[in-house]
């Protein structure tokens, strides 16, 4: 039997909470499956400032480190968050390290409105087709958020200059190619790659990275897209894209855009890959929404999120495709039934039922294979 090491840490506010639901739903694909999960759980974030002074405690890093995969939940208290220096803070001392430490250069976002979720959407019903479906795959550790020199000047008296750079370089852009191009083959065969290649010497070399990539995949479309029409047809016509990849930049704008057609947070996954060693890809897999303190411990939480997170670390960490589609087809079938947590809840579906976080979980687990 395939056994695979997880991380489970789930974090503050509703992170125990949706985490307790992914973790039944992977008891389930193991029975379903053949598949041997060897998860152990550890505590980070205000958990782990509690348990061990630290946000990521050393005994939690060690069990990252002797993992195949991190499923993570959310870490941060917005009332507690300012009493700590910023450096100290959950956010930056759990999950920028977790970043640093494991090398993850990519960032995936899925964003899949089920046509039963129609309402949820912003867009008007005929903007949505047969419902959307893209991945933003985005560049998670270069361009203009690293790039030197990064500074603010004193350029004369009462005149000041801030500096940002943008920088890539043919290996950065050709790493986070492949990730696009190999993601697209397990989808519907279509890279839409990003720039701004009519303005910036960046965009240029992008493009033409991604496009010599791109022949490496001839079973693989691939269209180029200057960023500021791409931001226009994700709302105009959402439906033409499948696989979007985009610099570090465009990806963090881009992909709160798609998020934003999902409806709700409560719904979104995300993976963060480093660099893969045989068949394994070391990843991390987070909800793309945070603690919600505002319904956490109150059975309100949306578990989907959490629960597709896992999916996506079946399909990119361990290879096992079939396993990570039973969980979203899982999905589709409890959302098809009607229930519905509260974020995605509307008094104008007749079918639809409220649930609580358990009876989601519970759902979808039941629907596994
Ligand atoms: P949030 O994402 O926690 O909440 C925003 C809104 O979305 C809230 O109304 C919340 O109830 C709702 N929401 C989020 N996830 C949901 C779910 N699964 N089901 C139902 N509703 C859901 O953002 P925020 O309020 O700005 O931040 C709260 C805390 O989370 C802060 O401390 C912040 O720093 C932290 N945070 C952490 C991460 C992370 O760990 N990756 C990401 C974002 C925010």
């Amino acid at each position: 039997m395939k056994t695979y090491r997880i991380a489970a840490l789930a974090g503050d506010g509703i992170g125990p909470e949706v985490m307790r639901e992914a973790i039944l739903v992977l008891r389930a694909v193991e029975k379903t499956f053949g598949l041997g999960f060897a998860i152990t759980e550890a505590p980070v974030g205000w958990a782990g400032i509690d348990a061990a002074g630290k946000a990521l405690p050393d005994d939690t890093l060690s069990l990252c480190k002797n993992s195949d995969a991190i499923l993570f939940g959310s870490v941060g208290l917005p009332d507690r968050d300012p009493t700590l220096p910023k450096e100290e803070r959950p956010e930056r001392a759990a999950l920028l390290r977790i970043r640093k430490e494991f090398g993850l250069f990519a960032n995936l976002r899925p964003v899949q409105l089920p046509k039963a979720l129609a309402h949820a959407c912003p867009l008007r019903p005929e903007r949505q087709g047969d419902g959307i479906n893209v991945l933003v795959v985005r560049e998670l550790t270069g361009g203009m958020y690293f790039g030197q020199p990064k500074k603010t000047e004193t350029v004369s008296e009462g005149v000041r200059r801030a500096i940002d750079t943008m920088v890539y370089t043919t290996p950065e852009i050709e790493r986070i190619a492949h990730v696009a191009f190999k993601a697209a083959r397990l989808r519907r065969k279509k890279v839409t790659s990003i720039d701004k290649a009519n303005v910036l010497e960046n965009g240029i070399l992008w493009r033409e990275v991604v496009a010599r990539v791109g022949k490496g995949y001839p079973d693989v479309s691939l269209e180029h897209m200057f960023v500021d029409n791409g931001a226009m047809q994700l709302v105009l016509k959402p439906t033409q894209f499948d696989v979007m990849l985009c610099e570090n930049m465009f990806g963090d704008i881009l992909s709160d855009e798609a998020a934003a057609l999902a409806g709700s947070l409560g719904m979104l996954p995300s993976a963060s890959l480093g660099a893969t060693s045989g068949e394994r890809t070391f990843g991390f897999y987070e909800p793309a929404g945070g603690t919600a303190p505002d319904i956490a411990g109150k059975n309100l939480a949306n578990p989907i999120a959490q629960i597709l997170s896992s999916a996506l670390m079946l399909r990119y960490s361990f290879g096992e495709t079939d396993a990570a589609a039973a969980i979203e087809k899982a999905v589709g079938v409890a959302i098809r039934s009607g229930l519905r947590t509260g974020d995605i809840y509307s008094s104008s579906e007749p079918q639809a039922r409220r649930a609580g976080t358990r009876e989601m979980g519970a759902a979808i687990a039941a629907a596994i294979g």
